[in-house]
């Protein structure tokens, strides 16, 4: 059993606050401790005093973390305490160091538990990246965040709503009321639409090709690059997609770029496919992924493109497992 903390600051002393703020903090700390619900064995929190609307015990309760014990307490006044903050502390059924997460204001309680590094690994389809965004993740023990699931599942939602695609205004009417949210199970990443685990939906062809084509609208890049960056924020990641080093997060100072001859990548997709029981042929895969790479290269908005500062990793005759070895080494000599 391990014991982990945490921390997070509210806006105001609302019950909509409280409960939103507890949630993501708790999600954090099962998704980061590779933990479900039915793992915490107990939630004990506590809030300053001007926080009097809602139990962040409740709250938790609300939130799906009804299986373990929770208590709630109140904090004593202390001069130049951090105003509107709520503490947890969980007990855990876990082999691993624990990973203890300080969201919002509160990142500044513990600036020595707060760091967070992010992996910029961008390339094209096919490249290699999801594999290798896992290994590295394993490897760093952090988690991974692939980016292209969260386009394919605004095209999924264009598909389910039947509406036209080339309509812009269509598009971003899906993109304004979307419920679009990343979960996290044993690690493993989940994308959760409208509230329903779409992950194994989003991998069909035609999503693929859907989701590229969406992709291109700014609306539709605006509210996914911005769910990206406070994924990133609250996290240490491997983030895999087509701008994260370019756009989504410039600054990193991680950045990889994965390539491969186009029939190289083709041959993977096809090999992994059948292992999944598609019919679709080789040559129609290499059709599709050219057609996608021109598509994404071509946009005007946060086109596939290297960043300057990434390294430039051919992966055509390497395995996944050397590649993410690779990267791991030159993440390790920048630490
Ligand atoms: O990586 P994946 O093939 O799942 O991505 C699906 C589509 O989502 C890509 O073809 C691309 O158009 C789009 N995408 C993007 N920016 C990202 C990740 C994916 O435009 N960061």
């Amino acid at each position: 059993m391990k014991a982990i903390r945490g921390a997070t600051t509210v806006n105001c002393d609302s019950p909509q606050e409280i409960r939103e703020k507890v949630k993501e903090l708790l999600d954090r700390i099962a998704a980061a401790n590779k933990l479900t619900a039915d793992s915490f064995i107990c939630i004990m929190l506590s809030s300053t005093g001007d926080i009097r609307s809602l139990y962040p015990a409740k709250a938790a309760r609300e939130a799906g973390y009804s299986g373990c014990a929770l208590y709630s307490s109140l904090e004593p006044d202390m001069e130049g305490a951090l105003p509107l903050c709520i503490r947890v502390m969980v007990l855990a059924e876990t082999c691993n160091s624990p990973k203890h997460i300080y969201l919002h204001g509160a990142a500044a309680l513990r600036k020595d538990l707060s760091r967070v590094i992010n992996i910029a690994l961008d390339g094209p389809a096919g490249s290699g990246k999801s594999t290798v965004s896992k290994l590295i993740a394993k490897k760093l023990d952090i988690l991974s965040l692939d980016t292209g699931a969260m386009y394919r599942a605004v095209a999924l939602k264009c598909i389910r709503e039947g509406v036209d695609y080339a309509e812009k205004s269509q598009v971003e009417r899906i993109i304004e009321n979307i419920d679009l949210r990343v979960g996290y199970k044993d690690g493993r990443q989940l994308t959760l639409l409208d509230g329903e685990d779409v992950s194994g939906e989003i991998r069909t062809a035609q999503v693929s090709m859907l989701a590229s084509y969406v992709s291109a609208y700014p609306s539709v890049r605006t509210k996914m690059v911005s769910l990206q960056r406070e994924i990133a924020k609250s996290m240490s990641c491997v983030l895999d997609g087509r701008d994260i080093g370019t756009n989504v997060l410039p600054d990193c100072p991680f950045k990889f770029f994965l390539t491969a001859a186009p029939e190289i990548r083709a041959m993977r997709r096809f090999s992994e496919d059948r292992l999944k029981g598609s019919a679709q042929s080789y040559e129609q895969i290499l059709k599709d992924i050219n057609e996608r790479d021109e598509q994404d290269r071509n946009r005007a908005v946060a086109p596939l493109k290297c960043a300057q500062d990434a390294v430039v990793i051919d992966t055509s005759e390497m395995t996944a497992e050397e590649v993410a070895s690779l990267i791991c080494g030159k993440i390790q000599e920048k630490i």
